[in-house]
């Protein structure tokens, strides 16, 4: 019996198969619903960004997903002014910011999970406990120090954390994800989740060891094969 040549494990979409109506609207409050129904997400603290032409789509402010309709979601232009009924996200800021600066980026995600933030409380990255950390673009998950929600200086933070990366850890807050897509930013978002969750289960005997730079370099680049990174 021929041995079927091995198929390229493909990403796995959390987010409900596209209808040929759909919105770029309708994405990203499909994107919402799918980031709490997986437990990414509690209650409305997340928020998404896609971008639109020149500008961006985001999620409203104070407003259930559950509720949310195509009309209910912001553009902010090339300068950040919003469009809409609704105001933006509170961080509509380092949505802006990070979609202006990384032309790589089309997606970010940001939500408050428990396990990559209860890591994010102690101010602490992810290390290179396991090679799947390499898929965040380097040997750790950083973690941007704290500033207030909402802030530039929070935005700073960010992207400095960014830099080079696809993820980063926000301390005492949460975490972003970036993507080519909505679907790819949130993908990383719930990798990033099960990293976190996987490290701190490894806590309790004792800090594992690290995977050598080398070899997260290495994993990147076995990677790049399959389109995940
Ligand atoms: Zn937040």
């Amino acid at each position: 019996m021929p041995i079927a040549p091995p198929s390229q494990p493909r990403r796995r979409s959390l987010m409900p198969a596209e209808r040929p109506e759909d919105r770029p609207e309708d994405q990203i409050i499909a994107a919402c619903r799918a980031m709490n129904a997986s437990g990414l997400n509690q209650g409305m603290s997340g928020n998404i960004s896609l971008r639109q032409g020149d500008g961006l789509l985001i999620t409203p402010t104070s407003l259930d997903y559950d509720r949310m309709q195509p009309e209910d979601i912001v553009r902010l232009d090339a300068e950040g002014r919003p469009q809409g009924r609704r105001r933006p996200s509170s961080e509509w800021r380092f949505h802006y910011d990070i979609l202006r600066q990384r032309p790589d980026v089309a997606a970010v995600v940001h939500a408050h999970p428990i396990h990559a933030t209860a890591i994010a409380l102690h101010g602490r990255p992810i290390p290179a406990v396991h090679y799947m950390v390499a898929i965040a673009g380097g040997p750790e998950i950083r973690c941007a120090p704290y500033a207030r929600f909402g802030t530039q200086a929070l935005s700073d933070a960010a992207l400095a954390a960014l830099d080079g990366r696809m993820a980063c850890l926000l301390a005492h807050h949460g975490l972003i994800a970036l993507g080519r897509d909505l679907d790819q930013a949130l993908w990383l978002a719930h990798e990033v989740e099960t990293l976190a969750r996987m490290y701190l289960a490894s806590l309790a005997m004792g800090e594992p060891p690290r995977l050598p730079d080398a070899e997260i370099a290495g994993v990147r680049a076995a990677m790049q094969g399959y389109a995940q990174v």
